[in-house]
């Protein structure tokens, strides 16, 4: 008998991010995120080189083989100069696991009459970033969910559950099938503040004994080359940092690692000093306030935090209210003993304004860089040079090790597991036999 469910993966397979999975069952067909992976197109562009998506949408993209031409899944406009016709939606949903852009970037090229789903936080975030970014997934109905919540979609019924990751509001999904249960981790981590929302999600994917595992594996390599802390011991790691420093404490991290402004923000209490944030930062903290869930200081009210205002041309509407309160170089200048100031890479020319005294720190919260000629890297270390920053790491990863993952596997024990963003495959292979690497756009028969 012909299976009634199939999965296909059109992106994410082999490689870190760019999740596109195709889940059909019966007439349902419903996507589990859709991403970009972080090498999108490098084969053909460069910093120099770019598609011209603004004037003809998919044509490069199709022509180069870098997205698959679906039938009902693009927008009219994205096809407006491509063979392929545009015909109404096919596809009854897209479903996105955190707002990491390796998990919903292409959304700019869908359809907007096929629905959006999000988790709820998600959306105020996604909102936020959009905002006060050029970033966009394009116009959708967006229909948002949170833990506890079953949607169903013809025979589908798809259960989002929360896990730990570097980001609030992160799911995995447990969906079930015609044929039997199918879970998707999205990204994960079991050594993050939030850990005991991984172990709902391993807990529930047990329960229902999954015939297919989609497993991600970011951290799943021959040998983990980077530091491996705890968000507590990033907090430890930086308190002593920051206690030893006489000047200016600087830090990078990523843009939406709440926990990791929740961490710097207790780090500068602890250590007397005030957390000094971008008004990007602010923003979004300020959308999170009304989430019990996620408890993020308030970045207008509470004294204990600053915004840093950059001298520009023009301000943006969305900055107004936040700069009521903001700060400039010159205080900073002033203070720096009193302060730490979290500066966006983009941003290091205001250490030009700034002028870090003798003792000064920069805290490099995040991944140590993937090439050893790495040259953002090399760049951000001359600039520290130069303005007496004395460099120093401290990140924890927003994923799972790899003796988690293989941990997580054998504690579900499904029947297959497909692994996903990694770029090692073959090591799930070695470990497990029951573990299934598709070829890219292959469908699999459940
Ligand atoms: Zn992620």
């Amino acid at each position: 008998m012909v299976s009634k469910t199939a999965l296909t993966f059109y992106g994410g397979i082999g490689c870190i991010g760019g999740n596109k999975i195709l889940l059909r069952d019966r007439d349902a067909k419903i996507f589990l995120d859709f991403g970009e992976p972080f090498n999108f197109g490098e084969k053909y562009f460069s910093r120099w080189l770019w598609p011209r998506e603004s004037r003809f949408g998919l044509k490069d993209y199709f022509v180069l083989n870098l997205i698959e031409p679906l039938m009902g899944l693009y927008s009219e406009k994205m096809l407006e100069h491509v063979d392929l016709p545009y015909t109404e939606p096919e596809y009854q949903g897209i479903f996105i696991s955190h707002i990491h852009s390796d998990h919903n970037r292409h959304l700019r090229f869908v359809d907007e009459k096929i629905p959006v789903y999000f988790g709820q936080t998600t959306l105020r975030m996604l909102e936020s970033w959009q905002l006060t970014s050029r970033f966009s997934v394009g116009e959708h109905e967006f229909r948002t969910f949170r833990t506890g919540d079953r949607i169903k979609i013809d025979d589908l019924e798809i259960e989002p559950i929360h896990v730990d990751h570097s980001t609030p509001a992160a799911y995995g999904f447990l969906i079930h099938s015609s044929e039997g249960a199918i879970a998707y981790t999205g990204d994960l981590r079991r050594h993050g503040p939030m850990s005991h929302l991984t172990e709902d999600f391993i807990n529930a994917v047990k329960e229902a004994r999954p015939s297919v595992l989609i497993c991600e594996g970011t951290r799943v390599a021959p040998k983990e080359r980077r530091q491996n802390l705890t968000e507590k011991q990033v907090y430890q790691t930086c308190v002593d940092i920051v206690s030893r420093t006489k000047n200016l404490v600087v830090t990078t991290f990523y843009g939406r690692d709440v926990d990791r402004m929740k961490t710097f923000y207790k780090i500068a209490k602890k250590t007397n000093r005030r957390f000094i944030v971008s008004s990007r930062i602010a923003h979004l903290l300020n959308a999170l306030l009304p989430d019990p869930g996620i408890e993020v200081p308030d970045p207008i009210r509470d004294e204990s935090i600053g915004i840093y205002c950059r001298v520009l041309k023009r301000r943006y509407v969305w900055e107004k209210e936040l700069l009521e309160h903001a700060i400039d170089a010159q205080y900073i200048r002033e203070n720096q003993k009193n302060i730490i100031l979290v500066l966006d890479f983009s941003q290091f020319a205001e250490l030009i304004d700034i002028m870090p005294a003798e003792g000064s720190s920069f805290i490099h919260s995040m991944s140590e860089p993937f090439e050893e000629d790495d040259i953002e890297d090399e760049i951000k270390h001359n600039w520290c040079e130069r303005f007496n920053l004395e460099f120093h790491q401290a990140h924890a990863s927003g994923h799972c090790s790899k003796d988690e993952i293989f941990k997580l596997i054998k504690e579900i024990n499904p029947k297959k597991v497909i692994p996903i963003h990694t770029e090692h495959p073959r090591l799930f292979k070695v470990k497990f036999d029951n573990a299934l690497i598709p070829a890219s756009r292959q469908q699999i028969l459940l």
